[in-house]
């Protein structure tokens, strides 16, 4: 089978090249080892938060914005609810607000806020005490306050790109997995378990698996760690974090790199807890090998963590957990390039993609078909280190 275009992976970013691949005419066949969405790579657990105003460094604000437009676009098409607007706050102890990548997430965040008119508030720690009084507050707090934030839906996102895809004319083909992709003058062969594939171009957007289709990628440049998502009893304090009074939340707590947890309304009801997680990066993993179950330990301790003493009426009791997978790179910024001439990576996640993930399918349509981007991808280029890109490209890719 020929097309112009594979895409290898139809997970957030996969399922969003296809549609906008399809959306301007071109013959595109995407292929997933599974049948997305599902819950073995980044791309489930119910809700992501999305703001608009990034902490992780302005460069990302484009990918943003231009989210917010297609996840409406797509509703609209397609009737589903994808983006729910809560406000955001983003919570700094006083003691310093390290968090993916940035050394001032709430500094960094308030700046890309002024940068791009993004309408916000910032609060100090009587302000946050008396406007949300479900969150403790010690008293050295700072925070920004965001209208437009909320979350999005990724499992219904992946779906109806998807969707949109199939119906614009693409191929689909699930529970197939690409064993490697050759590339030749002419274009790419993709070879799969069940066949093989050629077209023009290829666009890898594996996920947590990339490594395996770039098996020449330095060591070190693309980490897998295994994170835990719970959803703890919230029927105590039900009407302080029920959807439509309580905001979705990053608290950056300041004892340490990293040392942050967040959180999402109770969109559940009454019974289905509030979903609540933080990060842990403490050994890497392969995603077949990744450990999918969650010790009782795990719920506990980031409840007597983060939660106890911060979250108002919020039980112990674990109601579920959910196993998901990051993609690293070493400073949390992303990896969109050619890594060949024919064969464009797309690895956003490093835990904060999903919120760009729409636009980010709109620039590797644009890249792969018309070689430029209407968003400067330049800041997520493989340059950004540079003797492994030389490595890259001087090998084939398998
Ligand atoms: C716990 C957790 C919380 C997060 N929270 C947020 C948040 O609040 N806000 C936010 O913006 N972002 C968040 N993120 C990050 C975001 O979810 C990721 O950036 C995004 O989901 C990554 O999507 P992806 O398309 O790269 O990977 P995936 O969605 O995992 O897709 C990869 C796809 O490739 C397929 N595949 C792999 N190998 C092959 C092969 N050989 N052949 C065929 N198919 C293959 C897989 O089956 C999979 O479907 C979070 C991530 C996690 C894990």
């Amino acid at each position: 089978m020929n097309a112009d275009l594979i895409v290898v992976g139809l997970g957030a970013m996969g399922s969003a090249a296809c549609f906008q691949l399809a959306k301007r005419g071109a013959g595109v066949i995407g292929i997933d080892r599974y049948s997305p969405p599902h819950t073995l790579g980044s791309t489930h657990g119910e809700t992501r938060i999305t703001r608009q105003a990034i902490g992780e460094g302005e460069h990302f604000v484009p990918f943003a914005l231009r989210s917010y437009e297609i996840w409406r676009e797509i509703e609209a098409e397609t009737g589903e609810d994808l983006l729910t607007v809560t406000g955001g706050l983003i919570i700094a102890g006083a003691s310093g607000h390290s968090l993916h990548g940035s050394s001032d997430f709430l500094q960094t965040t308030i700046d890309a806020a002024v940068k791009y008119g993004i309408t916000h508030r910032i609060l100090d720690a009587a302000e946050i005490a008396s406007e949300f009084p479900q969150f403790t507050i010690d008293g050295g707090e700072q925070a920004y306050y965001e209208d437009a934030a909320g979350f999005l839906r990724p499992e219904a996102c992946v779906a109806a790109q998807l969707g949109m895809a199939e119906k614009l004319g693409a191929t689909l083909r699930r529970n197939e997995r690409v064993v490697r992709i050759e590339e030749d003058g002419n274009g790419v062969k993709v070879v799969t378990d069940r066949g093989s594939y050629t077209a023009g171009r290829a666009i890898v957007s594996a996920g947590p698996w990339v490594n395996e289709l770039m098996p020449d990628a330095p060591a070190g440049l693309l980490k897998v760690y295994r994170q835990v998502l719970h959803w703890f009893d919230v029927s105590d304090a039900y009407e302080s974090f029920a959807l439509g009074r309580s905001p979705i939340f990053v608290w950056a707590c300041g004892r340490g790199e990293d040392d942050f947890f967040y959180g999402f309304p109770a969109i559940g009801g009454r019974d289905g807890g509030i979903k609540i997680a933080t990060e842990t990066f403490r050994e890497t993993t392969v995603p077949d090998e990744a450990d999918r179950t969650v010790s009782a330990e795990e719920p506990a301790g980031l409840f007597s963590r983060y939660v106890s003493a911060r979250l108002k009426g919020v039980g112990e009791k674990c109601l579920k957990s959910a196993v998901c997978l990051y993609t690293m790179t070493p400073n949390s910024n992303f990896v969109i390039d050619r890594i060949s001439e024919k064969v464009i990576v797309a690895s956003p996640c490093s835990g904060h993609g999903f919120k760009h993930s729409a636009a980010i399918g709109e620039s590797l349509a644009e890249l792969s078909l018309i070689a430029r981007t209407t968003i400067d991808i330049s800041p997520f280029s493989l340059t950004r280190f540079s003797d492994q890109k030389k490595r890259l490209s001087e090998k084939s890719i398998r």
